[in-house]
């Protein structure tokens, strides 16, 4: 049954099922380039930044129990004027708004594909057993940095939405190459050094459970990263003048 009314993405709760369209009953599973560009036209309509794609491989459905291959990752960048807000009860809020707000477009990029004769799910954004950034790392297109957060090269301020599809032939990077960045976190540690709440071990791995990120809405370590002071590529030249030393 569909719903009329959005409730949201809530943690601990099933996805809302807002699509509009049904999945085929025989989906198809070769898509082609003119479609793959109309889903990415339909996605930079809303704002999207981009669309990257991760084929799972079989050892990682092992360990998450999961029997789909083929993701759709939906990307979007968190406004610079929230990320700059005082943490506070009322930017949490905000930033939750936009997120869903993002969020419920996607229900019109799966029934773009359903339309167009693939099946095509959303992923819950707020999963308890399943790790998104783990998803989005399978697509060789991003980088977790030290800080935790998922780097694309459109900015480490990416936020995203993920459907799995029957869809087998989507352009799947076969190399990841921005391997580097953990070379540059390891001389760089601004965040470490930034954090208020001391939310990085003896040995400097990053602690879930100490950030605040989430439930006060620091952006601390962010604010202070090379990749959000000056973008992915201007850290890149950095890094390759450095490494040519
Ligand atoms: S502040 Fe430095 S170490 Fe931390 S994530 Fe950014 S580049 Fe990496
Ligand atoms: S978001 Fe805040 S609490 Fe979390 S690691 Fe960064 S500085 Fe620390």
């Amino acid at each position: 049954m569909i719903d009329t009314t959005f409730e949201g993405f809530r943690y601990h709760k099933p996805l809302p099922n807002f699509y509009k369209i049904e999945n085929p009953k025989n989906p198809k599973s070769e898509i082609t380039e003119e479609l793959v560009d109309g889903l990415l036209d339909l996605a930079l309509r809303y704002n999207f930044s981009g669309i990257s794609y991760s084929k799972l491989s079989d050892d990682f459905k092992k360990e998450f129990e999961i029997d789909f291959d083929n993701v759709i990752i939906f990307k979007f960048l968190m406004g610079d004027d929230l990320i700059e807000m005082e943490q506070s009860p009322e930017k949490c809020r905000l930033m939750d708004e936009e997120f869903q707000e993002y969020g419920l477009h996607v229900y019109e990029f799966a029934d773009f594909l359903r339309k167009n004769g693939f099946a095509a799910e959303l992923i819950h954004p707020l999963a308890d057993d399943l790790s998104m950034r783990a998803i989005a790392m399978q697509s060789n297109d991003c980088m977790i940095t030290r800080s935790n957060m998922c780097l694309f090269k459109e900015g480490i301020t990416v936020g995203f939405f993920m459907i799995h599809t029957s869809i087998e032939n989507l352009p799947f990077k076969e190399e990841n190459d921005m391997l580097w960045v953990k070379d540059f976190c390891s001389t760089c540690g601004v965040c470490i050094d930034r954090c208020p709440e001391g939310a990085f071990d003896e040995d400097e791995n990053f602690l879930r459970k100490l950030c605040t990120a989430h439930r006060e809405g620091c952006n601390e370590c962010l604010l202070r990263c090379p990749f959000y002071k000056r973008g992915y590529d201007k850290v890149k030249k950095r890094y390759d003048r450095m490494v040519k030393k």
